[in-house]
């Protein structure tokens, strides 16, 4: 695992860097932001920590390469894409719509990193995961190892793992955004695991009340911990559903980059930043937790 770190230039442990509102709630709760986004200047914070494992146990005597999903502005497909670029692994990312006319700046880096595209409809879209598809579709890839969209699988919650145990013991509460559900299932089974007393907040980014909760208990293997942590999603942060943007949104990301000089986008981070500081403001924390706010990164995808 250093190995491979250090062969693609991570650095880990990220900081933890304490974060003084301006904004006072009813209380002030100690809060710190966890800098994944620090991690690599390409290769996004929380997609690294959910590959590394799938990415260090790689076998090249077993697989001709890599195989995995994901739509035009991708943070996963383009940090694959940069990692097996530099490894040598050759890579195969099959895009949600057919973008070969008007090619993201996502797409041209993946292009510029030599992996291959693959245009699926949406309706081949949603047959990605059956076994049949990729043996009809893409006979070429039958031996490529498969990682799901959004990398979250089941080694993803050990990566996630590393990042808890990366934080001092006085934080109380850890809140991240959810999307795929991988980084909150990760943590809640992390914490359950450490026998941290640590409430677990997930903002959501996506209109997806019942099935993202669904979604992450299907994630977390050891299902205790799903009773045993306290854990809940918030659904009114996602300003109308994934990737959309409301002008309150987009103010607040503007105003809280130059605020606090942390670069945030409105896809990911600057939901759950705005979401985080909605609820200090309700009063929804106590004054003395310590809360610590998960930068995910992701600062490529919100490139036009
Ligand atoms: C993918 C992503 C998320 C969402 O993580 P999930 O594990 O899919 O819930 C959050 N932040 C950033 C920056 C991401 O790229």
């Amino acid at each position: 695992m250093q190995d491979i770190n250090k062969a693609l230039n991570i650095s880990l442990p990220s900081p933890l860097e304490p974060l003084h509102l301006s904004t006072q709630g009813p209380v002030t709760p100690s809060l710190f932001v966890k800098r994944d986004d620090l991690i690599h200047p390409i290769i996004s914070g929380n997609k690294w920590r959910k590959l590394q494992h799938v990415i260090s146990d790689y076998d090249a005597t077993r697989y001709n390469g890599i195989v995995s999903f994901g739509g035009g502005y991708s943070n996963h497909l383009h940090a694959l894409g940069y990692v097996c670029q530099q490894l040598n692994i050759p890579f195969c990312a099959c895009i949600r719509g057919d973008y070969s006319k008007n090619l993201t700046p996502m797409l041209q880096d993946l292009i510029t990193w030599t992996s291959q595209l693959q245009w699926l409809t949406k309706l081949e879209y949603q047959r990605k995961t059956e076994s049949a598809f990729l043996t009809e579709r893409l006979p070429d890839l039958q031996t490529h190892l498969l990682i799901p969209e959004g990398g979250s699988d089941q080694q993803a919650l050990t990566g996630m793992a590393k990042m808890v145990s990366e934080l001092p013991q006085q934080i109380t509460h850890i809140i991240c955004p959810v999307a795929s559900g991988g980084t909150l299932a990760g943590i809640i089974q992390a914490v359950y695991q450490s026998k941290r007393t640590i409430q677990v907040t997930g903002i959501a980014v996506l209109q997806g009340k019942a099935y993202l909760e669904n979604l992450v208990s299907g994630i977390v293997l050891e299902k205790d911990a799903l009773n045993a942590v306290t854990w809940q999603i918030w659904h009114e942060f996602h300003h109308g559903g994934y990737g959309k943007r409301s002008p309150e949104l987009l103010n607040f990301c503007q105003q809280f980059e130059q605020q606090y000089r942390i670069p945030i986008e409105p896809i990911y981070s600057g939901k759950m930043f705005y979401g985080a500081i909605e609820l200090l403001a309700r009063g929804e924390f106590a004054a003395h937790d310590h809360i610590c706010l998960v930068h995910t990164g992701g600062l490529q995808g919100a490139r036009n």
